[in-house]
């Protein structure tokens, strides 16, 4: 299977997987246009779409694309992703014959309350759930619920690919690095990654075994991270600790 991120809007990745034949699959396509482009430059056949969530930027370019296509289009149960040719559940296996794929459905509320993951092979498309040395914004669940979404991803093979959907990895740095300063993986990987990004590479897929030794919302057990959130006003539980963080993120500015 061939893995490409399309960029769109601002800093969107729409994941474009597809097998030797030509058949493919594409996540959380907010827009159209730039998925086309990349369809035609490697003259694919747009066959399925999954669909993470019910934001505008995941699902903008869905009316567009099933009318040109006609792919299956897989979605949460949620009124609000219209379309939808196949409603999922968490733990349900899809066996898809065009591309060839194995998919498996999890549901990982708490950046909206209906958002699930997908895994396919060791690839884990995860929307705005978790992303490179950060995690999504809390619309519509609880920092409880947001954790156990973290925990069952954490629980994953650490050579799991992960794909996020958006390249926040920069940004999403410079806060990690004001909780986990003397970390050496987050070091090394704020490192290369400032270096991907100067030359315009995205900074993803990445692995959970580096996310689980580098991303402070993985980490909020570590000596270091528990003893930031203390300071920072969290009693010494780990729901706790991980709302603190949560919400020092949302009003960081590096
Ligand atoms: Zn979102
Ligand atoms: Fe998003």
């Amino acid at each position: 299977m061939r893995l490409t991120p399309v960029a769109a809007f601002e800093d969107n990745y729409i994941w474009l997987l597809a097998d030797a034949s030509g058949d493919a699959l594409a996540v959380d396509p907010g827009d159209a246009a730039p998925l086309e482009a990349a369809l035609q430059r490697e003259n694919l056949r747009l066959r399925a779409l999954l669909l993470t969530h019910h934001h505008a930027d995941h699902v903008g370019g869905v009316a567009t694309l099933a009318v040109r296509h006609q792919p299956v289009i897989f979605a949460p149960q949620d009124a609000r992703i219209p379309l939808a040719t196949h409603r999922v559940a968490d733990g349900e296996h899809i066996e898809l014959a065009a591309p060839a794929a194995t998919i498996e459905v999890m549901a990982v509320p708490g950046h909206t309350a209906s958002h699930v993951a997908y895994r396919v092979g060791d690839l884990l498309f995860c929307g705005d759930t978790l992303f490179s040395l950060g995690c999504g914004r809390l619309f519509e669940g609880t920092p409880e619920t947001l954790l156990a979404s973290l925990d069952r991803i954490a629980s994953l093979p650490d050579s799991t690919r992960l794909c996020p959907a958006h390249e926040y990895t920069q940004s999403n740095a410079a806060f990690a690095l004001s909780v986990d300063a003397d970390n050496p993986a987050l070091i090394a990987r704020a490192g290369a990654v400032r270096a991907l990004r100067e030359r315009r590479q995205p900074s993803l897929p990445v692995t959970l075994g580096e996310e689980r030794a580098s991303n402070p919302f993985l980490r909020v057990d570590s000596a270091a991270v528990r003893a930031w959130c203390v300071r920072h006003g969290a009693t010494d539980d780990r729901a706790a600790r991980f709302a603190t963080l949560r919400r020092a993120k949302d009003g960081f500015r590096a």
